[in-house]
């Protein structure tokens, strides 16, 4: 199976659904990361192009760590809009990865306007996957993929459908956060918190509801036909 998960910024994935793209992983399947946004924000000392560069590397090697194939779409950092071009690009990625399980933001309960539009474009585009009249670089996909809402930053707003136990893979999200460098000293200046322990905190809180050690929460948008992760592991 093929799994693609699309973070808005280019640390998202690692805070919210890391742990679960390294069990796939460890359980023989392909991970593909993508990145929606070039998170030229997340400085308060560097220029647009200098954080969005260094981000851009910090992101490739969180994706190396997994061994995850990396996309990066460079749309401008809390000014991504649902607009016809941007689905045409979010539509053609999702043709050249060829996914069976999609991972995105739940654009229902998210706070975040760069996580709902990401995730509300994701939805929206599911079927147009597949749809031949809709032309862009890659074919249309054969499958609607699968696809699943990821928690939010802290759980805000968002109770989880489905949990999946991380305890054999939270170092692996460790280490995948730890390559966002230039994010350490940012989250302390903005949030008051090292990204480190706010992930850890989160994941235990998400494996204390589920029994489990360490845990990520997910939630499976209310659709006909239903769609789940075909491996069951969500
Ligand atoms: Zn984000």
């Amino acid at each position: 199976m093929k799994v693609l998960a699309i973070g808005a910024h280019p640390d998202d994935i690692e805070f919210l659904c890391a742990g679960t793209l390294a069990k796939y992983k460890r359980l023989g399947h392909e991970v593909v990361m993508a990145i929606a946004t070039n998170g030229e924000v997340g400085s308060s000392t560097l220029s647009k192009t200098e954080i969005a560069a260094i981000r851009r590397c910090e992101a490739e090697a969180s994706a190396a760590v997994l061994g995850a194939e990396f996309h990066w779409l460079g749309y401008p950092d809390e000014f991504l809009f649902n607009d016809a071009r941007t689905r045409l690009r979010f539509i053609d990625l999702v043709r050249q990865v060829r996914p069976d399980l999609v991972l995105c933001h739940d654009p229902e309960n998210d706070y975040h306007p760069d996580h709902r539009t990401s995730g509300q474009i994701i939805w929206d585009i599911r079927v147009m996957v597949t749809v031949p009249n809709i032309v862009t670089e890659h074919p249309p996909c054969a499958k609607i993929p699968a696809t699943v809402y990821m928690d939010t930053i802290g759980g805000v707003n968002f109770i989880p459908e489905r949990y999946v136990d991380i305890s054999a893979d939270i170092s692996t999200k460790r280490a995948m956060l730890a390559c966002h460098r230039s994010q350490e000293q940012w989250m302390i200046d903005m949030f008051g918190v090292p990204a480190a322990d706010m992930m850890e905190s989160f994941s235990r809180m998400r494996g204390f509801q589920c029994g489990r050690a360490f845990g990520e929460g997910f939630r499976v948008p209310p659709v006909w036909p239903r769609t789940v992760d075909p491996e069951g592991l969500i």
